[in-house]
């Protein structure tokens, strides 16, 4: 298969940009990018579950959504959140029909599990607590079988090829070597997450805000980048020198997991009598940040004292392992949690068949700002967004790609090559967000940091350099600054957004 030229790149290999390429006719050739290794992605690391109402009954349905539309407080889209709700239990039927399976009783029926915010049981899980890790694996069974779809690893999307607001393509770099264009009908944005912009994250470290600044480059609109959901319960350790932090799916607090502060104190009845722990991820998050400030401290703990260890080990094996290998036996331990940046709510601004406003170009996945979060994601909801708007995006795809022509008239520019170290300016952006765009922000903090980052932007685009390292420095320093500059917009605090002045 010829590499340089495709009728449709998808740039990501997670949940949103496989589950696009397996809803694409088998007539058409797509062309599937992998920045490093293919499992390497927030997909492959989710555990809790996918959210979904697998039945017909409306009133459930109604539930959902209204869950949805709480946990965003209300700055959802709400047709959106209708598509999503509505076409849930289609789109999750497909990745059963595909071959994904999901935990079942021993009678054979779906067994659901609930976390923070939700209404009711309707998380489907798999493996457990390894949901991601299964059904990418699922997938990629699926992606190797069809002919027309070809994976391309170890090569990183740095620009995409724009002519008269039509998108035709992208550069890429392959293994850090070679730099050439691949030309597509079609684009698509399924980059996922911008975890590392600050200095700790549950994400994936390939989550460097790439496809929020290619878009970014070439002039699309953005909404909501302001909300950025912080996990509660990422394991905490004095000693980690990653960026990176192993998360503690909420669905152990569903099953019945507490919170306590160092005093042993359950603290969330105070913020959140009626849904206690179960509350929302930006009350419980804000909780325990008020919590470590009053008690000078760093973490809080996850309580699963009370539960069974045998249950826990068998019900969460991903955790339960992890957690012991770092000395807390769950079920016996108190396990010391601390907040971390989880999700981006916002992004790239699309309709509902995932059309970004360039022409020929989607965005899907986290990576997107389809309307369905608001202010705040509902637990659970951002696997079934992947899975909802790569169909519609593939649907609209296989509708009207037959009109397009591959455009390859571009010029490639020669781009100078040094052996930058861009170590220290990414210490930098990560040590200003965390400090002044993080958990709980004022309009100090983020004048201060809007300036910092603008600085760093502008000498970076004065020096640009043929490696991965520039591209991926460059993406986190424009993503870092859209959420700054939307935070400052945001007087009020609403959602995952907490303005003190
Ligand atoms: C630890 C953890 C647990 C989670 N648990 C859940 C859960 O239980 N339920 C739920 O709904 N959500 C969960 N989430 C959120 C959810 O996993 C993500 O939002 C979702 O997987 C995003 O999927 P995606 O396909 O958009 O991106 P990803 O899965 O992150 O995939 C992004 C892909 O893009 C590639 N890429 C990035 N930049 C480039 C580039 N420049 N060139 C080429 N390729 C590139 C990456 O290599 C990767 O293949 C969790 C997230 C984390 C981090």
């Amino acid at each position: 298969m010829d590499k340089r030229s495709t009728d449709v790149l998808i740039i990501g290999t997670g949940l949103a940009g496989l589950f696009a390429a397996v809803n694409i006719d088998s007539s058409i050739k797509v062309t599937l990018l992998s920045k490093t290794k293919v499992r390497n992605s927030n997909s492959s690391l989710a555990q809790g579950g996918i959210a979904c109402e697998y039945n017909d009954d409306k009133s459930l349905h109604q539930k959902h959504i209204e869950d949805t539309m709480r946990a965003g407080a209300y700055l959802n889209d709400k047709n959106a959140v209708e598509f999503l709700v509505h076409n849930a239990f289609d789109a999750v039927k497909t990745l059963i029909e595909l071959g994904v399976k999901f935990d079942m009783d021993k009678n054979g029926e779906y067994l659901f599990t609930k976390e923070g915010g939700h209404s009711s049981k309707r998380i489907f899980h798999s493996g457990g607590d390894a949901t991601g890790n299964n059904v990418i694996e699922d997938l990629l069974a699926v992606v190797k079988q069809r002919k027309n779809i070809h994976i391309v690893d170890n090569t990183m999307a740095l620009d995409l090829l724009q002519k008269d607001g039509k998108v035709h393509g992208a550069i890429v770099l392959e293994n850090e070597a070679k730099h050439y264009p691949i030309y597509a009908k079609k684009v698509i944005i399924a980059t996922g997450g911008i975890g590392s912009v600050y200095g700790s994250t549950t994400n994936d470290l390939n989550a460097t805000g790439d496809g929020i600044g290619m878009a970014y480059r070439a002039g699309c609109k953005f909404q909501n980048m302001e909300f950025v959901q912080f996990h509660p319960t990422a394991l905490y350790s004095e000693f980690v020198t990653s960026r990176q932090r192993f998360l503690i799916t909420e669905a152990v607090r569903g099953e019945g997991a507490y919170l306590r502060n160092v005093e042993k104190e359950r603290f969330m009845k105070k913020y959140d009598p009626e849904r206690m722990e179960l509350a929302p991820r930006d009350i419980v998050s804000q909780a325990i940040y008020r919590e470590m400030y009053d008690t000078w401290t760093d973490h809080v703990y996850l309580d699963t004292t009370h539960m069974d260890p045998k249950f826990l080990e068998k019900r969460f094996p991903t955790v339960f392992n992890y957690c012991k290998k770092e000395g807390y036996i769950m079920g016996l331990d108190l396990i010391p949690v601390a907040p971390a940046e989880h999700f981006l709510c916002g992004g790239i601004k699309t309709d509902l068949d995932a059309k970004t406003c360039s022409m020929n170009l989607y965005a899907i996945g986290e990576v997107a700002y389809t309307g369905v979060h608001g202010a705040n994601r509902l637990a659970s909801n951002s696997l079934l967004e992947c899975l909802v708007f790569s169909k519609s995006a593939a649907k609209n795809i296989n509708e009207t790609l037959n009109g397009d022509l591959l455009n390859q008239d571009f010029v490639i520019e020669e781009l100078p090559n040094y052996n930058y170290n861009y170590k220290p300016i990414r210490k930098k952006i990560g040590d200003y967000m965390d400090e002044h765009v993080s958990i709980v922000r004022n309009e100090q903090g983020l004048s201060l940091t809007d300036k910092v980052l603008k600085d760093i932007e502008a000498n970076l685009l004065k020096y640009p350099n043929l490696t991965k390292y520039y591209y991926e420095t460059l993406n986190m320093v424009e993503t870092a600054h859209l959420i700054t500059e939307s935070a400052l917009k945001r007087e009020e605090s609403i959602g995952c957004h907490l303005r003190i002045k």
